[in-house]
């Protein structure tokens, strides 16, 4: 793998929340930047290179190529567009880590790509682990890479396994904030405005309102399967208002590890870049002579059904994780576009498991096939 300083990194989806925040880190670091990738920001795209003075830029949307190359016209860089050039960024040889900051299944070949040639693939992508983990592990395993999680719970599960062994431990703790509407009894009239407002965390659209459904903490559920090989039976999700307590571990002799830290996406980014070092950082630890309180609370099962079809999905395995992730991004999108109400989510998702013809130990191509039907089906209706 190297030291984390030798060699300069990659970051698939600069222009997002986990983009903008690893450029942030890199700066601070004095990491050099290789890479960048855009999707339809072209504009913050191109600012970010002449900032920031990578190698190659890629815009993955080859319709917004002439435009990139327009404005940095002059400018000493590499342009490519389209999704190999994401491919092509991620396995560079040159390039020392990936951090996978695409949102959504688009970022499954390239995060295949980066696990394939062996690179440190720090993962914020999670939709790919839950479509295809299995694999990504597997190959993983083949090539060397290491993989290390960013999302904030696994970031801290990850610290919290280690110097120690799988089989001492009895649960993962996996905690999340509730959403914005964690208090709010009736789910029918809730708007787009307000499934945006996330109360601890400020993060790119999806995710904000996939922690809206708790759809993001049932992606975490099968997310934390394939990082840390654990069966979903021993991993709980616990609610937790403040977003202080990033996850936890629990002992089989009653021990509990807990991570902490304020909801700041850059110190688990740093600690995926500079793993196993915790170094100088721009995030302050929380004041815990502020902090009034630290509370839990079970999560309501009932007026958000998505855990218990993330369960499901991931005990019946197959090609059902990737369905459930493929109908979500797409009933994400047509809330977000005003197309259907907030609990339409949940019957999407539902019904797209419902149809489902499960197979077991599918491969790539037939993963790659059940999402692209199940994203055909849905764009029909
Ligand atoms: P954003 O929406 O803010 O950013 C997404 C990035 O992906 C942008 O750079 C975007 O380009 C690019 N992109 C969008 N569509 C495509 C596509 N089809 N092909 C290639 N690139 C594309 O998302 P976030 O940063 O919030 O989230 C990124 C990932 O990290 C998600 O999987 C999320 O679940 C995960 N994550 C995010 C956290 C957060 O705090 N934000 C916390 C933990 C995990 P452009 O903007 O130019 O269109
Ligand atoms: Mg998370």
């Amino acid at each position: 793998m190297g030291h984390w300083r030798e060699r300069p990194i990659t970051i698939l989806g600069s222009t997002g929340s986990i983009g903008v925040s690893t450029l942030q880190v890199a700066r601070h670091l004095g990491i050099p930047v290789h890479t960048i990738t855009g999707h339809s920001k072209v504009d913050e795209l191109a600012r970010q290179v002449v900032e920031f003075r990578p190698r190659k830029v890629v815009v993955s949307d080859p319709g917004a190529a002439p435009q990139l190359r327009h404005l940095l016209k002059g400018v000493a860089v590499v342009i490519e567009a389209g999704p190999e050039a994401l491919v092509h960024a991620a396995s560079h040889p040159e390039v020392g880590a990936v951090v996978t900051a695409i949102v959504g299944g688009a970022g499954l070949p390239a995060t295949l790509a980066a696990v394939r040639a062996g690179k440190r693939v720090c993962i914020a992508n999670k939709e790919p682990l839950v479509m295809a983990g299995g694999l990504i592990m597997a190959e993983a395993a083949r090539s060397g890479a290491a993989i290390l999680p960013v999302d904030s719970e696994h970031s801290a599960i990850f610290q919290c396994l280690e110097g120690h062994r799988g089989h001492e431990v009895a649960e993962l703790l996996l905690t999340g904030s509730g959403g914005p509407f964690r208090t709010v009894q009736d789910l029918s009239q809730v708007t787009r405005e307000q499934a945006l407002k996330h109360p601890t965390w400020s993060m790119g659209p999806k995710i904000t309102v996939d922690s809206a459904t708790l759809m993001n903490k049932s992606l975490e559920v099968i997310e934390a399967r394939w990082l840390f090989g654990i069966e979903p039976g021993r991993i709980r999700v616990v609610i937790h208002p403040q977003s202080v307590v990033h996850s936890m571990v629990a002992y089989r002799d009653g021990s509990v590890l807990a991570q902490l830290g304020l909801p700041d996406m850059r110190t688990p980014i740093q600690y995926a870049l500079t793993f196993p070092e915790h170094t100088a950082g721009e995030v302050a630890a929380p004041d815990f002579a502020r902090l009034s309180s630290l509370t839990f609370e079970e999560p309501d099962r009932r007026r958000f059904p998505s855990l218990d079809m993330a369960y499901a999905a991931a005990r019946d395995g197959g090609l059902a994780p990737a369905v459930m992730n493929a109908a979500n991004e797409m009933a994400v999108a047509a809330f977000l576009n005003g197309r259907i109400a907030f609990l339409d989510i949940f019957r999407t998702v539902e019904r797209a498991l419902g149809q489902l013809a499960n197979r077991a130990d599918p491969g790539l191509d037939d993963i790659l096939a059940a999402d692209a039907e199940v994203r055909a089906r849905l764009a029909r209706i």
